[in-house]
């Protein structure tokens, strides 16, 4: 956690305690994207948070014309992490390590173009039936959500 060197230590430390109750383990940060995209919660609530953390990265570029990017991602990425723990109550599926993680791997490009190439990658696409946004592999063309699915959304 500690390698998030651009954010400030404090908020990090903040987060990290709010959520999990205790202190950030050094060194652990999660690698594996595929992680997004495995179920319908994971899915849902990785592709709230990335495009969350794009509109207010761009909101915030045009507010901070002289900001370095470095500044502009740590403003954005905080902000996002304030709504979206707000927006769980206290139980966010997401650690702040992992929306650092899924926020960093869609920073420089749009998320739903991100990856769309790699067979092993992930992308932000919106479920043909209901049109939520969604995090799922990069191989999936029309991609149509669990609960559209199951017949259990109620429209
Ligand atoms: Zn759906």
């Amino acid at each position: 956690m500690k390698r998030i060197a651009k954010v400030r230590p404090a908020i990090i430390k903040h987060y990290y305690l709010q959520h999990h109750n205790r202190n950030s383990p050094s060194g652990q940060m999660p690698t594996n994207t595929l992680w997004h995209a495995d179920g319908y919660k994971q899915s849902t609530h990785s592709a709230l948070v990335v495009l969350v953390f794009l509109r207010l990265l761009d909101e915030i570029k045009q507010t901070r014309p002289n900001a370095t990017r470095d500044q502009l991602i740590a403003h954005a990425f905080t902000r996002t992490l304030a709504f979206y723990n707000d927006s769980c109550q206290g139980d966010p599926v997401l650690s702040p390590e992992r929306a650092w993680s899924i926020t960093q791997h869609f920073s420089d490009k749009s998320a739903f173009v991100r990856n769309a190439g790699n067979p092993n990658g992930i992308k932000v696409v919106k479920c043909a039936c209901c049109e939520i946004p969604l995090v799922v592999l990069s191989h999936y063309r029309d991609y149509t959500c669990e609960l559209c699915l199951s017949g259990k959304k109620v429209h």
